[in-house]
């Protein structure tokens, strides 16, 4: 009997666990490690930031869906990887250390055949002074901190109703952060929902963020064909924020979140800062800190991790300028190249480098999005990656076979900009691929019958069905798998 150890159950590793686990017959086991009891659909926790939904309506109960498949469930976090095991242990194993109510604390370890590091962010609040729901600024990262931005919106929408003015900044709190798609709906929800509050005329909106210009989300940006003509995100993003009212920072750097004011850099090296009664700012990822060990016990962190905590996979990670980046430069199987039964999908893995253009303040602070790296490719790859650990598990091949690359995949993403079955609305896109190919597409980098863009009610809709479906599909409920990642 082989095992395959899947450390995270978000949206990568559960996705991984739903499908080795129905691929592989009796003779083989998938064990899943993760430090939360609750499965969340992170998408929805932007409901949650406004109160549209509860905490909830976005979670479930990880433990019975995972005793149904016959998957060994820890509620742990993974610590270490020792990929040679140690003096006393001749298999590999990673020593996970409880969080269970039952067992906190508690130190165990679990050997495998086959490793999946599905670990996802570290929510690095501490890369800006005064960020995060603990200091001067609210999140809607997790279900919990959504819960708690939600009822600070409340409470500035009751001032607004006492005929308060407020202003409320949303946007990325530090030069490097990723997901401002996430921080991008959670401002249009909010506005929709000043709105029917009735009190839209109170607030003033600020989007600040790192990006080079509005809709580059840290993508480059993209052409999109629309009415017979070639548009730019860019205009279509900066018409969204003028019809809805929304000032906008680009190009900044967060250095510091005091209560009620925030300090930023700008690209052209300005030091600024802007007032205000709310503020929700997403913090940068990291990856979470795993350690590693060699049979001798020494610390070969740095032969799996890149210096970021993000687990070095089979991409080309030579530094070279914007200019020589290639498609080609972004993995295909995620398989580590030192230890090849470790493999890291979703947000664990390493990007080569960014997707947007790097830049540097003309203090030297860089100032542009990492790469983001959403649901639905967190998924495919994740699939991918379980299909050919089961191929290798079954002695059906010695390799990965199937290629998941970022540079030759498609990518859905709707996000919303109003929460309501018939005035809500939400941008729906599409892109292909996710990493420029100048090669192919000299112009503009993606196929433009591929890459689109259009906002209306009908995404919402597609939105709150999308939210169902994925839900019902992490309950590995009867025919799970037709829901698409
Ligand atoms: C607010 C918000 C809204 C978003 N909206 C969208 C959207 O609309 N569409 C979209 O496509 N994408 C969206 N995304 C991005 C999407 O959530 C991510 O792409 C996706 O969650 C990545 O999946 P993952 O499995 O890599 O990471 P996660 O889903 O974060 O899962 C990581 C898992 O690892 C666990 N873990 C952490 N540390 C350890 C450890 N030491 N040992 C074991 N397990 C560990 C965590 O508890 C978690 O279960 C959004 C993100 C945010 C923050």
């Amino acid at each position: 009997m082989a095992r395959l150890l899947i450390l995270g159950a978000g949206i990568a590793g559960h996705t991984a666990a739903l499908h080795a686990r129905s691929l592989l017959g009796s003779n083989h086991e998938v064990v899943v490690v993760s430090p939360n009891s609750q499965w969340n659909w992170i998408p929805s926790n932007i409901w949650v930031g406004t109160g549209y939904m509860k905490p909830e309506q976005v979670t479930f109960a990880l433990a019975p869906v995972y005793q149904k498949l016959g998957v060994p469930f820890y509620q742990a976090k993974a610590v270490s990887l020792h990929p040679e095991g140690d003096s006393r242990q001749s298999k590999p194993f990673v020593s996970i250390e409880y969080t269970s109510s039952e067992k906190r604390g508690q130190i165990e370890q679990l050997t495998y055949d086959y490793l999946i590091n599905a670990t996802g962010p570290k929510l690095n609040f501490d890369a800006t002074a005064g960020l995060g729901p603990e200091k001067n600024s609210l999140s809607v990262c997790t279900y919990g901190h959504a819960a708690q931005t939600a009822s600070a919106l409340e409470e500035s929408i009751q001032r607004m109703k006492r005929g308060e003015r407020q202003t409320l900044l949303i946007g990325t709190g530090h030069g490097n952060c990723t997901c401002q798609g996430a921080a991008f709906e959670y401002l249009f929800n909010v506005e929709f929902e000043l709105r029917r509050q009735r009190v839209r005329d109170k607030a003033r909106l600020v989007w600040i963020s790192n990006e080079a210009e509005l809709g580059d989300f840290g993508m480059g940006g993209m052409f999109i064909k629309r009415g017979g003509y070639i548009t730019h995100s860019r205009v279509f993003t900066e018409s969204l924020y003028t019809e809805r009212g929304v000032e906008w920072i680009t190009q900044a750097h967060v250095k510091e979140v005091l209560c009620g004011e925030t300090a930023y850099e700008t690209l052209d090296g300005e030091e600024k800062s802007v007032k205000h009664d709310f503020a929700m700012l997403l913090p940068p990822f990291s990856g979470v800190s795993l350690r590693a060990y060699n049979k001798a016990n020494e610390d070969i962190t740095s032969q799996l991790f890149a210096p970021n905590g993000f687990m070095l996979v089979d991409g080309d990670y030579a530094k070279k300028p914007y200019d020589e980046w290639k498609p080609e430069d972004w993995p295909e199987t995620y398989q580590s190249p030192k230890y090849k039964n470790i493999f890291a999908v979703g947000i664990a893995f390493a990007p080569p480098h960014p997707i947007s253009k790097p830049m540097t303040s003309v203090k030297g602070t860089p100032i542009f999005p990492t790469p983001p790296r959403t649901g639905m490719p967190s998924g495919v790859m994740a699939r991918q990656v379980a299909y050919n650990i089961v191929d290798m598990m079954k002695g059906k091949a010695s390799e990965p076979t199937r290629k998941a690359s970022l540079a030759r995949m498609g990518a859905a993403c709707i996000a919303s900009a109003g929460a309501n079955s018939l005035s809500g609305s939400a941008v729906s896109m599409t892109i292909y691929p996710i990493v420029p190919d100048f090669n192919t597409y000299p112009d503009t980098g993606r196929a433009l019958r591929y890459t689109s863009g259009e906002i209306g009610l009908a995404g919402h809709w597609i939105k709150h069905l999308l939210h169902f479906a994925f839900l019902y599909k992490a309950k590995a409920k009867p025919l799970w798998r037709v829901v698409p990642e």
